[in-house]
Formats: C-alpha cells, structure tokens, sequence
C-alpha cells in the first residue's frame, strides 16, 4: 500500500479499536501476476462474465494502485462476503471509512454505476475531502470525478 494510504489505514483502524471494534487488513497490494492468477481462477470457476464482475482484469485492480484494501473481521471468518456489510464491524466501517480518507468502493445500489458487485470490505484511499463529499452527496467515485473534471 502506499505511505498515504498506509498512514490512513493505521488511524482507521486505531480508532476502530478505542470503538470496540476489530477490524483485519485482509487484502491490500497484488501485483500484476497475482492479479492474473486471480482473474483466471475465478473466470474457470465461474465463468468470464461473473469474473468481470467479480474481479478485475489484470492491470484494471485498484488493488495495483496502492490505494485500496479489503478488510473484515472475525465475525465473518475474516472473509469477503457481502454479509460483512451486516455486521457491527462492517456498519462501523462504512460509517467511519470517511473520517479517514477512505470510501467503500463498490457500494450496494451501485453496480451498474461502478460495474462491480456490493462489495462492503473494499476501501479505496481518496483523501478525506474526496470521501467526505462523495459520502454527503451518496455518488461513486466515477459521477465524483464526473461531476469535478
Ligand atoms: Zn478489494
């Protein structure tokens, strides 16, 4: 992950801890090759077109920029699954991830705008202007960067 990302991350999670709350980094950087290999599993497991929505083709991940991370908690086996958005952990997450520059990625609602599945674990580091006005005004990161070209 980078420094800025990083450096978000760890006040997220501290605060999350002072709240109770116990949240994991399950998934941050993945380089090209582990992306593919990611890509293609799930393309022979489930086919390509559950796989695009699914995972991203290599080269596409926001999880090469750095920038993002997949986080759960115990409650859930530390899996990424949609019923993280349910827990406590996951609510809390979604509520705070803003404070901290971060926005949930692949928001419920959302895919036909981001072209992905709900998916509650995934923040993406915008800065905490960005997030805050992306959560105020409920839009994605695409009708943000629309919206401010
Ligand atoms: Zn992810």
């Amino acid at each position: 992950m980078k420094k800025i990302a990083a450096n978000a991350l760890e006040k997220l999670f501290a605060a999350a801890k002072k709240d109770g709350i116990d949240l994991k980094a399950v998934s941050g950087f993945r380089s090209y090759a582990t992306q593919k290999a990611i890509f293609e599993r799930n393309a022979s497991i489930k086919g390509a077109a559950v796989a695009n929505k699914t995972s991203a083709r290599p080269g596409q991940s926001e999880h090469q920029t750095g920038l993002s991370m997949d986080i759960s908690s115990a409650s859930v086996g530390y899996a990424l699954e949609q019923s993280f958005g349910n827990t406590k952990e996951g609510k809390w997450l979604k509520a705070n991830a803003p404070k901290y520059g971060f926005i949930i990625r692949y928001g419920k609602g959302q895919e036909k705008l981001t072209g992905y599945s709900y998916e509650p674990w995934h923040v993406r580091y915008v800065g905490v202007y960005i997030a805050g006005e992306i959560t105020k005004q409920n839009l994605t990161l695409e009708q943000y960067l629309q919206k401010n070209q």
